[in-house]
């Protein structure tokens, strides 16, 4: 008897120092779970991205969990999850999409030395004071390709001579409001003010072999067929098609050329993928952290490689044989951000000249 009520005190202390215990492991796990978990929405989804992705959880221990989904998907899911929604980095292609998303208060600004120093000022959002929001990862610049046969290089290697009139029923894009257009367009716009832009796309419209239907690919398909003799598209997609081992897209390859635009003047019109931190972040220093990480030399080679891009962070070397095939050129030096803003203008513009 005297041993159990001696045992017994003991036990309730024992049992008391473990709920203590648990209370406090209860009350710190938590926070030490939530700095192990980073909720990625990405836009992007390629084989080097496994790598990439991994290669930060060894790093830092922080699990990755992935909602792919594509632009505008992910951009709707977080309009509807509002301050709920779980994302804490966002990955988003082009500028136009990036700065939509950032005006729809999506995103919040983040300030690091780190990504001050790695990524140009021109390939991020405007910072107001406290940061940018968003950030480039990699660029695709929006070049001419035609058909090698039917068409001379002088004759298009300017994005002006899309609407010069000798280009007539020769022009096939695809929709004019799509983000790659809209900022090409928005490019375009700064350089040449909105009136000379307007008279421009009304030009275009004008050369147009056919509606504006499918996307880039569609459109270097067509400048093979002979649909049509002159489109525009992002370097990736020429690159994946340069790459091809495909006897169909081999045979695509042969008939066109491609030109960097502009050369002469401003320079060929350069966009983005790019990366933020979701305004409700849960896991904000994870989110920055891994912002950073993606600016490393080792995740620039990954995340530029793994969609034929190149670097965003300057003297990141790639070895991509289709990229370098293209050769060096001339990029225009606008920021994008401000390629982004023009795009409710351009918008306006298009509707006007019935540019679909
Ligand atoms: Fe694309």
């Amino acid at each position: 008897m005297r041993q159990r009520s001696a045992i017994r005190p003991s036990a309730i202390r024992l049992s008391a120092l473990v709920a203590l215990a648990c209370s406090l492991i209860g009350a710190t796990l938590p926070a030490a779970a939530q700095e192990r978990v980073l909720n990625l929405y990405s836009a992007r989804h390629y084989q080097t991205d496994e790598a990439l992705y991994a290669n930060f959880t060894k790093a830092t221990g922080i699990r990755i969990n992935r909602v792919d989904a594509d632009d505008a998907g992910i951009v709707t899911r977080l309009k509807s999850e509002g301050s709920a929604s779980p994302a804490d980095v966002i990955l988003l292609v082009d500028a136009a999409r990036l700065w939509r998303a950032e005006a729809d208060g999506l995103f919040q600004p983040v300030k690091s030395a780190v990504l001050e120093s790695r990524v140009p000022t021109t390939l991020r959002g405007r910072d107001s004071g406290q940061g940018s929001e968003w950030f480039g990862m990699s660029t695709r610049a929006r070049v001419i390709v035609y058909n090698k046969r039917s068409v001379k290089k002088d004759d298009v290697d300017t994005y002006e001579e899309l609407a010069d009139p000798k280009n007539k029923g020769k022009v096939c894009t695809r929709s004019g409001s799509h983000p790659y257009n809209l900022s090409l367009f928005g490019s375009v716009m700064e350089h040449l003010g909105p009136q000379a832009t307007e008279a421009w796309l009304q030009g275009v419209v004008a050369n147009m072999a056919r509606q504006p239907v499918g996307g880039d690919t569609e459109q270097i398909k067509a400048v093979a067929s002979g649909e049509c003799q002159i489109a525009l598209t992002n370097t990736y997609y020429l690159a994946r098609m340069m790459r091809s081992e495909r006897p169909d897209d081999r045979a695509v390859v042969e008939k066109i050329a491609m030109v960097f635009p502009n050369q002469q003047s401003w320079g060929t019109h350069v966009n983005i993928a790019g990366a933020a931190v979701a305004k409700y972040a849960k896991h904000r220093d994870a989110a920055v952290n891994f912002l950073e990480y993606l600016a490393s030399d080792q995740a620039q080679a990954y995340f530029a490689d793994g969609n034929n891009e190149w670097p965003a962070v300057k003297d990141v070397r790639i070895a991509n044989p289709a990229l370098d095939a293209m050769g060096p050129f001339k990029a225009e030096t606008i920021p994008v951000s401000v390629v982004g803003m023009n795009q409710s203008k351009v918008q306006q513009i298009l509707d006007r000249v019935g540019f679909k």
